[in-house]
Order: C-alpha cells, then sequence, then structure tokens
C-alpha cells in the first residue's frame, strides 16, 4: 500500500519510516509528494494545517495521505511559537536564538513539543486524526547534533537533563510528539484497510 506523506522535512520522513519499521508496519511504501509541493498553511491550528496538508498531498497525486504538523508550545511566551514554529526566525539557528532571548526573563522555561497528524483516504476524506505530545522545558544553552528545528534546546522530560539533540534516534522516536502521533495513526492503520 502505498501512502504519500505530505512533507517537504526530509528528516520527518527518515523518522517516519523509522517508526513505522520499529513498530512491525512493513506493508506500507511512503512517498513524498512532487518537489514542487507547497500547501498554503493558513490554519489556525495544528490540526487544520495537517488536514490542509494531507487533502494537498491527496490532490496532487491521488493517493491516501498522511500529513503531520507540529511545533513548538512554550508556556511562558503564551504557546508561541507554536503554529509559527517554522517562521519564527529565518534560519534554524536563528529560531532558538530568538526563542532563548524571548525567554531570557522568563523562569519558567516549560514547554511542549505537539504534532496533528491527519491521514485522508483516495478520495481525500478523513480516515484518523490525532494528537501526539512531548513535554519537557527549554534550556539556557543548546547541546547536542541530532534532531532538527529546536531540538538542541529542548530538555526532554525524565531524560537527565539531556536535551532532544542529545538522544539516540530510536530514544527520541520512542519519546516525541512525532512518535507518539504516529504510533497511533499505525495502530489505526492496521486494523483498517486504506484507501
Ligand atoms: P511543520 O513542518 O509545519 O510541522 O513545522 C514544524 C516546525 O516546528 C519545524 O520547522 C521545527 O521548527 C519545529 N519542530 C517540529 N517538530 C520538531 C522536532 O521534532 N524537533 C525540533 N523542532 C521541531
Amino acid at each position: 500500500m502505498k501512502i504519500v506523506f505530505a512533507t517537504s522535512n526530509p528528516h520527518k520522513l527518515k523518522e517516519l519510516k523509522e517508526i513505522a519499521a520499529s513498530y512491525g508496519v512493513d506493508n506500507i511504501e511512503f512517498v513524498l509528494p512532487p518537489e514542487d509541493f507547497n500547501p498554503i498553511e493558513d490554519g489556525k491550528t495544528f490540526e487544520e494545517n495537517s488536514l490542509i496538508k494531507a487533502k494537498e498531498a491527496n490532490r496532487v497525486t491521488g493517493l491516501p495521505a498522511l500529513a503531520d504538523d507540529s511545533g513548538l508550545c512554550v508556556e511562558a511566551l503564551d504557546g508561541a511559537p507554536g503554529i509559527f514554529s517554522a517562521r519564527y526566525a529565518q534560519t534554524p539557528q536563528q529560531r532558538i536564538d530568538k526563542l532563548l532571548n524571548e525567554l531570557m526573563p522568563h523562569k519558567n522555561r516549560n514547554a511542549k513539543f505537539i504534532c496533528a497528524m491527519t491521514l485522508v483516504d483516495g478520495s481525500g476524506d478523513i480516515l484518523y486524526a490525532c494528537q501526539g505530545e512531548c513535554r519537557g522545558s527549554i534550556a539556557y544553552k543548546q547541546a547536542g547534533s541530532g534532531g532538527f528545528g529546536y531540538d538542541p534546546v529542548f530538555l526532554v522530560s525524565g531524560k537527565n537533563g539531556l536535551t532532544m539533540a542529545e538522544l539516540s534516534e530510536e530514544e527520541k522516536n520512542e519519546v516525541s510528539h512525532r512518535g507518539r502521533a504516529l504510533r497511533k495513526v499505525l495502530d489505526f492503520i492496521k486494523n483498517c484497510t486504506v484507501g
């Protein structure tokens, strides 16, 4: 079975394939949408944006489509950068620098990653939608070189002061918002026939 994964982020596709393999799902071929795939993410929530991406990926390929929309929500910043995580500043390093700057006056460093996932069938109708969360806090300085995005400043709850970027890929997938959401999707897929 082929499912198009509505992303242009190769890190996300890699994570997705690893999680699916480690979860014993080997009958799905995840493929990417065409290179010019660039849906307008004008939803107001992670859920809305993941639905926009899934529907657009289905529209351009005719395949069942899975999309995620994810981001970092920081308590002291009223949930920012939230759905604007990818657009918070121009480069990944500038986004981290801006976050650390904004948080400078705050003692509360609590934060969470959120991932909304939506699976649509070959006609673009919603089959399943869910969310995964990963709780933690924002470090005072960055550490680690794994992962992507805000990983070097995200201290994962229960991981002894390690940032997400210091975890192995397997450890990240086990606790990450995307891992948690994807395992729910895979449970759903295991129990039904898509398309
Ligand atoms: P999306 O591709 O529209 O879902 O944007 C998600 C943005 O949130 C990314 O560009 C990152 O900045 C951030 N983000 C989402 N997931 C992660 C993660 O697992 N680690 C670090 N940053 C993430």
